[in-house]
């Protein structure tokens, strides 16, 4: 069985379970103790803050440990909007990951904040000029994916940052998926605060980061006692902290050489599917996209059937989240982007981590292929309409 599904979760790399496994055991002090137990522990975490701080480019200070990237952006969001002194208005984009969406429906409801959600063009792509259009002088915050999870579409992040700073606005950018890929260095961005999470580079579940610039106020959705200088309460998750760090510098150091490889490898069964599967669909866009990441929508068939298939043909694939899946509702990032609701039903996602085989990318294509022909056999002559 292949493993075709890494947008979803990775499994650890080697590296990162040797580096957070004495942290369970010999090292498994509590940093916040005095005896050298806990010194040992909060040296680990200061190791972890380091390391993650000098990959991003930023001060060790600005760098808050979470669960995972859905804490993250719930305590970018929240707590950049709720601390700012002025501004009820934030500005985002119809295809955010809902750890972002219901954030923001949350602000919404309960403390009247106005939420503008930019639309998207058919590659699932927002234009940097109407993110910029659509602040105001009472926008408080903007957030923008710098990845999408189900169609792996660039955003301009850049652009929009710096549009952003030049009138003094936070921007906040998920980059949950693009961190195993892309540099994540803020340097000279503009970005002033970014969400990470751990196991979608080969950190465990249930850890993650938020950078976010230490002048901007931030009111902590955790109350206790004031770990992550009073921006995240709860005993450290050291070892977790450890893996997300080690894992993201694995990341930095390997992504020159593992992207360009992935996006050839994507690109080939991109052009296999398509050539080999009559009337399949890319969604996302065709170049900027994520390099480990292609999408499909197969009319005439169902999107769970293929998922089926593929993996009675030995390949783990996903309809497009893992949030969603078993959902009945088609995918609100494709209907965004405008595709019919019919066609949305239909999503596969293939996305694989930087060590993928060529073979394993051959096989995927095959397996696929191969999925889809028997589904729409299945479904009779309807369902090879295309
Ligand atoms: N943001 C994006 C873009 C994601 O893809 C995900 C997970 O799939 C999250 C946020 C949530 O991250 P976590 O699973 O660490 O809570």
């Amino acid at each position: 069985m292949i493993y075709f599904d890494a947008a979803a979760t990775t499994p650890v790399r080697p590296e990162v379970l040797a580096a957070l496994a004495p942290l369970y055991t010999s090292d498994f002090g509590n940093p916040s103790s005095t005896h050298s137990a806990g010194e040992t522990a909060a040296r680990a975490l200061d190791y972890a803050r380091r390391t993650a701080a000098d990959v991003l480019g930023v001060r060790p200070g600005d760098i808050v440990f979470t669960s995972g990237g859905t804490e993250a952006d719930n305590l970018a969001i929240k707590g950049l909007a709720l601390a700012s002194p002025q501004g009820r208005h934030i500005v985002s984009s119809a295809v955010e990951h809902p750890a972002v969406l219901e954030s923001l429906a949350y602000l919404q409801r309960f403390h009247g904040f106005r939420i503008t959600l930019v639309p998207v063009d058919g590659t699932g792509r927002v234009d940097a000029a109407a993110v910029e259009a659509a602040l105001t002088h009472d926008t408080t915050l903007c957030t923008i994916m710098t990845a999408n999870n189900e169609v792996g579409t660039l955003q301009p992040v850049a652009e929009i940052a710096a549009a952003c700073r030049a009138r003094g606005i936070p921007f906040h950018t998920d980059a949950v998926q693009a961190a195993g890929w892309l540099p994540v260095s803020v340097t000279g961005t503009g970005i002033d605060a970014m969400s990470i999470s751990g196991h979608k580079l080969g950190a465990p579940k249930g850890c993650g980061l938020l950078y976010v610039r230490g002048v901007l106020p931030l009111e902590p959705l955790l109350h206790g006692g004031g770990q992550e200088r009073g921006r995240r309460s709860g005993t450290e998750n050291v070892a977790g902290a450890v893996a997300m760090a080690t894992a993201l510098k694995l990341a930095d150091q390997e992504r020159q050489a593992a992207a360009p490889r992935a996006a050839k490898l994507r690109d080939y069964l991109i052009e296999t599917v398509l050539d080999s599967v009559p009337g399949a669909l890319l969604t996302g866009h065709r170049t900027d996209r994520l390099p480990g990441h292609a999408s499909f929508c197969f009319p005439g068939t169902s999107g769970e059937s293929v998922l089926l298939e593929a993996e009675r043909a030995g390949v783990l694939c996903s309809s497009g989240s893992a949030c969603a899946a078993g959902s009945d509702e088609p995918s609100a990032v494709l209907t965004a982007m405008g595709m019919d609701r019919e066609t949305a039903q239909t999503a596969v996602r293939l996305s694989f981590p930087p060590s993928v085989r060529e073979s394993e990318v051959a096989l995927a294509a095959r397996a696929l292929s191969g999925a889809v022909e028997r589904v729409r056999r299945l479904a009779g002559p309807a369902g090879t309409r295309s």
